[in-house]
């Protein structure tokens, strides 16, 4: 990362984790903010949360008082209105210096994303559309007022996450409310959100069980019924604290709806790119094992001797190497955080799995190129570079849109037309 002059393009006085682009006055101030968190205030705390695989809650301090728990409640609500391009770019900036942090806070930010710029390009009838917009002021409201965080576990162990199935965990309609029933595992925030927005199979009398009754529902950290479980020692990401949930007879009121019902299911249809914002916290920690690799070659990096290792033409090659995998990666996600909207066409959806796979698969790579060149004593844990590197591991196990996920639903969509089908 190399600080420099105020670049006329963008505005800034260093390069983005985005790239060089002209950012909008808002785009510019969330970057420059997140930026000098990052540096100052992330990256100094990165090992210690790895190393404990604790919750970076002094970072959520931060990032609350930054006002960056409200970055995508619209500004009519009191937060920060950014737009889906502009939380990207911003998360992108924060996972340069703590993967963790930006993981956890990506969980976070779509409950409020989806629930509103995103849901408001999901077809509704008048009636649902009334009832959300009345619901959603009461979760954007906590988050604005009190700042609470929210946790997003959908995951179950099962093809549900990967939207194959119905969730097992189930919501059955009771006066005035819900009653939660089921498990969930990989709970990033578990313990540290104030509520957790799950994923459940409404219970329909007469009917199996059917992904088109998925309600998106959160549950108070206090309800009685829910539980936290499970150990919690991980290869990487290990900030996030990913544990299990377990909902026995756990009642949430009406009110703890994030959409109306069935509505959830038309929004994973309409919006695929709802999926995209977990890949950049990993064009981050691309980022950051290139900036590293750099600076350690040229004999740069605090506290380390001055050793320059950049003389020889192999390590040469391979930072080439790794800047031109991190160009394409950077092209593509903005390509595709330009494109995200509702109903993309057939090529913007294949360029959005691109780009997601790309990013997944790619910040590994660059991260194990940066390890082979830096070589042996760059892997000390004194460095964060082999964190960095176990850190890109777990991009690309992330559902619904894992790497092996990705490359199934590229096939078959390119291959396959809507409707078509092999007799
Ligand atoms: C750091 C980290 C944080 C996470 N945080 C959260 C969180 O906050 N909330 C949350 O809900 N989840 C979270 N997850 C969980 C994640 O999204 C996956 O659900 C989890 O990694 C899946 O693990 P599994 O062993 O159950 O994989 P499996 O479901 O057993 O899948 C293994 C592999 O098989 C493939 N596969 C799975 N299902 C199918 C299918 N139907 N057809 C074809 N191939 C398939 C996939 O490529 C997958 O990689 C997190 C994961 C990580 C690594």
């Amino acid at each position: 990362m190399t600080t420099r002059p105020v670049n006329p393009l963008t505005g800034l006085d260093f390069t983005p984790a985005v790239g060089d682009m002209a950012f909008t006055p808002l785009q510019r101030q969330l970057l420059a903010k997140a930026h000098a968190l990052g540096r100052d205030r992330f990256a100094p705390r990165a090992a210690q949360w790895d190393r404990e695989a604790s919750f970076p809650f002094a970072n959520y301090d931060d990032l609350r008082e930054a006002g960056f728990l409200k970055l995508c409640v619209p500004a009519g609500h009191g937060g920060l209105g950014a737009d889906f391009p502009t939380y990207m770019m911003v998360a992108a900036e924060i996972g340069r210096f703590c993967g963790a942090t930006a993981l956890t806070w990506n969980m976070h930010i779509c409950s409020t994303m989806w629930t509103g710029v995103l849901a408001d390009g999901i077809p509704m009838d008048e009636t649902q559309r009334a009832e959300h917009a009345a619901r959603r002021q009461l979760h954007f409201r906590r988050i604005v007022q009190d700042g609470a965080l929210y946790a997003q576990p959908f995951s179950e162990g099962t093809a549900a996450a990967a939207g194959r199935a119905p969730f097992g965990t189930t919501a059955r309609k009771v006066d005035g409310g819900w009653l939660i029933n089921g498990r969930k595992i990989w709970a990033s925030l578990s313990g540290a959100a104030d509520y957790y927005g799950v994923l459940c199979t409404e219970e329909v009398e007469g009917k199996d069980p059917d992904p088109r009754d998925t309600l998106y529902i959160s549950v108070p950290a206090t309800s009685e019924g829910f539980s936290i479980s499970g150990e919690w020692d991980p290869l990487g990401m290990r900030g996030t604290v990913s544990r299990n949930l377990a909902f026995k007879d756990v009642f949430v009121s009406d009110d703890e709806q994030l959409m109306p019902r069935g509505i959830y299911f038309k929004g994973a249809q309409t919006w695929p790119a709802m999926f995209f914002t977990l890949s950049p916290t990993y064009l981050g920690v691309a980022n950051a094992a290139y900036d590293f690799t750099v600076q350690y070659l040229r004999g740069e990096v605090p506290g380390e001797p001055p050793v320059k290792r950049r003389q020889f033409a192999t390590k040469q090659i391979a930072v080439a190497q790794m800047r031109i995998q991190l160009e394409a990666m950077k092209s593509l996600f903005t390509r595709a955080i330009a494109e995200a909207r509702p109903n993309p066409s057939k090529d913007e959806r294949m360029r959005l799995y691109a780009a997601h796979y790309s990013i997944m698969e790619g910040a590994n790579d660059i991260a194990r190129l940066a390890i082979r060149t830096c070589g042996g004593q760059s892997m000390l844990r004194h460095l964060p570079l082999e964190r960095l590197y176990r850190d890109s591991r777990c991009g690309a196990l992330m559902l619904p849109w894992t790497a092996e996920l990705v490359m199934d639903r590229m096939g078959r969509e390119t291959l396959y037309e809507t409707g078509e089908k092999d007799i």
